[in-house]
């Protein structure tokens, strides 16, 4: 989705506010692909404070459904963001890469409101997640959901070394 900033950029002072609903229904990133929904109405104010620079700031947030950490199960989280950028629209492309700015949202005078997303969600990406705090995760031998109930390799007999040693220490005791 592109928004125009042309008519705020051309005189001081002028403001624009939208809301605006996003088209994205995934992300994909480095880590895989995972489902993403709009929770709320995306804000997007800009403000001319003069001599063709905005202040632009979009805030909302997002739902994405990923795995849980341990075990897998599908969990949802939501991602608030909010982000504020100072763009000088007179400015061209080659400039802004040239003074390292941040603002690759920018064609022209059209803001893209995907990537500035995009990026905010990004940046906002849990670093944990946990279907519940105290999830049990998956039996490692095998690969049971330990929060849906104990698996049978608890009930298998010890690992023989370990019963050999006790026997040893039985001896002892019984000396
Ligand atoms: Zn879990
Ligand atoms: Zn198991």
């Amino acid at each position: 989705m592109q928004i125009s900033l042309l008519d705020t950029a051309m005189t001081d002072h002028r403001t624009l506010h939208k809301e605006l609903s996003l088209d994205m229904e995934e992300i994909s990133f480095a880590q895989g692909t995972f489902p993403l929904q709009q929770d709320e109405p995306l804000i997007l104010d800009a403000v001319n404070v003069g001599n063709r620079v905005l202040d632009v700031s979009i805030r909302g947030s997002v739902s994405v459904v990923v795995p849980c950490d341990r075990c897998l199960k599908p969990v949802r989280v939501r991602i608030p963001f909010e982000s504020c950028q100072r763009l000088d629209l007179k400015k061209n492309a080659a400039q802004r890469i040239q003074d390292l700015d941040e603002c690759s949202y920018l064609d022209g005078t059209d803001l893209d409101i995907d990537a500035m997303v995009r990026q905010e969600i990004l940046m906002n990406w849990p670093l944990k997640i946990l279907c519940r705090q105290d999830c049990a995760g998956l039996c490692s031998r095998c690969g049971k959901n330990l929060g849906e109930g104990p698996c049978d390799c608890a009930k298998e007999p010890k690992d023989p070394r370990m019963a050999a040693i006790s026997d040893i220490f039985k001896q002892f005791k019984e000396v």
